[in-house]
């Protein structure tokens, strides 16, 4: 069972259209293929004989802190660190079936096989005061492949096909963050074994969280706190302190400011704000989304020359729970500022760092790296 749909423009509120191809799995999972507007796309069938997708875990309230915990068990199913004849996000050969039925693809997003949330709910899941609230964990778990090419890392890319990937973030965001069950919309990748990918391809993935996370409920609350002392937004005049102290700052251009910050939790980390503040991808217009690319990718190879190592990181788009006409899914969401975190657990050639128990225990971090030197470092790499 397959089928293709005609390609639409995907529903980016940009100048630049962008073809979006929707093709459904064998097991009846979503599939996108996005390219540039002239580009051949052979969207074949999934001939593949695959079991259904599982039913949703659980999400479970932990009353002492407010946390939602997602419990899926059959997430230890799911295939870890293959051979790369045996990828599952390369595209398909005769030879073998992957997830990508097609024989190339530009960018590619499909729903994850072995997800942490899936299925609908009439709204978003809330706490009602029991001490052992579970509820079926809904929501949307994706995988995004950056590039066909099974040995390339994101750094790689040109910054055109860095800019078809925004392209992809911000569709997803329009088309998830629509969902009345969907509070948060979270595109992020994870690099390297040292992080725990269990897939080496380039790719990374987008979450539909039915729950405001724990980061982000913080973040607006302070940002709200800020509002009402100081009749400012909280990050925009982060980032004019940021520009005005300079020590921190690793790159700029005319769009985008990327720092490390003053307060910063890891070894190596950035944190990336368009001048303009925006809530969520959505916001970025065509001159943002452009100019992201260049100063992503010049960032990104100064941390892989760093240690002379392809640098483990993980990258966090923090986007505010807006709703599909842009307005707050929670009190304060729209205080929230469109960023990027950028960070790597690796403090050395020969170390890394690990969440012990002042972090796991306390969430409380120890930086053996001063902020200031990190981005000198890397601005001189
Ligand atoms: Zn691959």
């Amino acid at each position: 069972m397959s089928s293709t749909t005609a390609p639409t423009a995907a529903a980016t509120s940009s100048g630049r259209q962008v073809v979006r191809r929707r093709t459904v799995l064998a097991d009846g999972r979503d599939l996108y293929y996005y390219d540039w507007p002239g580009t051949p796309r052979q969207t074949p069938p999934d001939t593949r004989p695959l079991p259904p997708p599982p039913d949703s875990g659980e999400a479970r309230f932990d009353p002492r802190t407010g946390d939602w915990v997602y419990v899926a068990t059959h997430r230890q199913q799911r295939t870890f660190l293959p051979a790369a004849d045996q990828c599952p996000l390369c595209p398909s050969t005769p030879a073998f079936a992957t997830e990508i039925p097609g024989p190339d693809y530009a960018v590619a997003v499909f729903a994850n096989r072995f997800p942490v949330l899936v299925g609908t709910a009439a709204g978003p899941i809330e706490p009602d005061g029991s001490l052992l609230q579970a509820e079926p964990a809904t929501g949307r778990c994706e995988v995004i492949c950056f590039a066909s090419r099974h040995d390339l890392a994101f750094a790689d890319l040109t910054p055109d096909e860095v800019r078809l990937v925004v392209e992809a973030w911000a569709d997803r965001t329009v088309e998830l963050c629509a969902r009345p069950d969907v509070r948060q919309v979270f595109c992020f990748e994870n690099r390297g074994v040292e992080i725990g990918v269990t897939q080496h391809h380039p790719h990374g993935q987008i979450y539909a969280y039915p729950n405001v996370t724990p980061r982000t409920a913080r973040m607006i609350r302070h940002a709200v706190a800020h509002r009402d002392a100081n009749r400012t937004n909280l990050f925009e005049d982060l980032v004019a302190a940021e520009l005005a102290d300079g020590s921190r700052v690793v790159a700029a251009n005319d769009h985008w400011v990327a720092f490390v910050p003053f307060a910063a939790h890891w070894p190596f980390e950035v944190h990336f704000y368009p001048r303009v503040r925006v809530g969520d991808l959505r916001g970025l217009g065509d001159a943002e989304r452009d100019a992201f690319a260049p100063l992503y990718l010049d960032v990104l190879r100064r941390f892989d020359r760093l240690f002379d190592l392809p640098m483990p990181y993980i990258a966090a788009w923090h986007q505010a729970p807006l709703g599909a006409g842009g307005e707050p899914k929670v009190p304060g969401a729209d205080e929230l500022a469109l960023h990027l975190e950028l960070y790597s657990n690796r403090r050395s050639p020969t170390a890394l760092k690990y969440l012990a128990g002042t972090e796991s225990g306390m969430d409380t971090f120890s930086n053996d790296v001063v902020p200031e030197d990190a981005a000198r470092r890397l601005r001189e790499v």
